[in-house]
């Protein structure tokens, strides 16, 4: 039986890996480099504060992710040989207003009162955080520390991901776009731009936001919108910077990485205005910034669905067919490699996903 998987970005590929560690035979299809990839322009954060405050479920599932991602990147690393420089010694977020800060904390601690009490984090004004993170200048009111938190270099997470499934005989078709999908019970048929044809018994749309295009011919509704984030990063710098943040942090290479913006937008260009907001906080935080060299700065599209939450969806059309996005994969990558392959299989170890199917669009 081989899954066809629609989408090589890290929710596709992640999948295909997962699937594959469970002996069942894969082919990824990927499209082209003209496409939306938001894989490779994210922030490259393993982010667990503040997500699904007002979603506990949500904020469970990253939890579980989270929890999940030291063994997959140690997995990774003996599949492959690749170090994707994960690192989860915790994040701060940085306040330079006091009732975002404010705000924030009461959010989280909404989140800790939901679970019982088993939701870390530490809320730190100005003076003790400095004490954490001595660069911090004056603007700083305060931070919030969570030790769930982490980050990784997401383009090594994908060249990683890309490796392992093809070292575990894994097929990756590359620049193959997929320009129709006949479906039946355990019966898909994708017909790709060059007229080749290939046959799967079972089907991932994880196409990110080309899986609108294909979502109706499976049953699904793929409600997905591009969400633009604009990107800052630094020439290299000494390591300085442990802990990183939602919108700050020292890759694993040295540039300090800045962003990323919001604009509900499907236009993938920079502009000024934006990085000269992004590039302000970043020196309201740390001053040292601010005469650094910027060496690189990009927009990217990001995945999201109408509540901005993941979509996992089996087809109520065709047997076998499933449609997964997300706007955090490299958070979840571990849960969507370790947990979501079980549900994709209707097994009875499946995780209850019902709360992320798309009926919750139709209430
Ligand atoms: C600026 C920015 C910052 C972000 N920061 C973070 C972060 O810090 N942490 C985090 O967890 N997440 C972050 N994200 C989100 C994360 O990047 C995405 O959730 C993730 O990359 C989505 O992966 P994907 O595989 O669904 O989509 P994509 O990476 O967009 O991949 C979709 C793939 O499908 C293929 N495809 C599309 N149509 C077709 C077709 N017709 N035929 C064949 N193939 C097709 C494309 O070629 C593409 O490779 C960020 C995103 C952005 C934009």
């Amino acid at each position: 039986m081989t899954t066809l998987v629609i989408g090589g970005g890290v929710v596709g590929m992640s999948v295909a890996y997962g699937l594959l560690k469970q002996g069942i035979r894969v082919t990824v299809i990927d499209g082209s480099d003209t496409d939306a990839r938001a894989s490779r322009g994210n922030f490259g954060l393993v982010w667990i504060q503040g997500k699904g405050a007002k979603a506990p479920h949500y904020a469970a599932w990253s939890r579980s992710s989270a929890k999940l991602w030291q063994g997959f990147a140690q997995d990774l690393k003996e599949v492959t040989g690749i170090d994707i420089s994960f690192s989860q010694i915790g994040g701060v977020e940085y306040f330079t207003d006091a009732d975002e800060l404010q705000q924030d904390a009461a959010d989280l601690q909404g989140l800790r009162d939901h679970f019982k009490g088993d939701y870390p984090f530490e809320v730190l004004e100005h003076s003790r955080l400095k004490q954490l993170v001595p660069e911090i200048g004056p603007k700083v009111v305060g931070g919030i520390h969570s030790p769930m938190d982490g980050h990784v270099n997401p383009l090594l997470l994908l060249r990683a991901l890309s490796a392992a499934v093809q070292q575990m005989g894994g097929r990756l078709q590359t620049g193959a776009k997929v320009t129709d999908i006949t479906g039946a019970d355990r019966a898909y048929t994708v017909t790709l731009e060059t007229g080749e044809r290939l046959e799967g018994e079972a089907l991932v749309l994880a196409a990110g936001l080309g899986s609108a295009d294909y979502g109706a011919d499976l049953g699904f509704e793929a409600p997905v919108r591009p969400q633009q984030g604009q990107v800052l990063i630094t020439e290299k710098l000494p390591f300085f910077l442990k802990y990183p943040s939602g919108r700050i942090r020292q890759v694993n290479e040295g540039g300090v990485q800045i962003g990323a913006s919001k604009a509900e937008t499907g236009a993938d260009t920079t502009d000024l205005p934006t990085l000269q907001e992004l590039a302000r906080y970043a020196v309201d935080v740390f001053p040292l910034l601010e005469h650094v060299q910027l060496v690189r700065s990009w927009a990217a599209l990001r995945v999201m669905s109408p509540d901005g939450l993941p979509i996992y969806q089996r087809s109520a059309k065709y047997a076998g067919a499933h449609f997964v996005t997300c706007h955090s994969g490299i958070t979840l990558a571990a849960a969507h490699a370790g947990l979501l392959p079980d549900w994709i299989q209707d097994r009875n170890t499946a995780p209850d996903l019902s709360l992320f199917s798309e009926s919750r669009f139709n209430v």
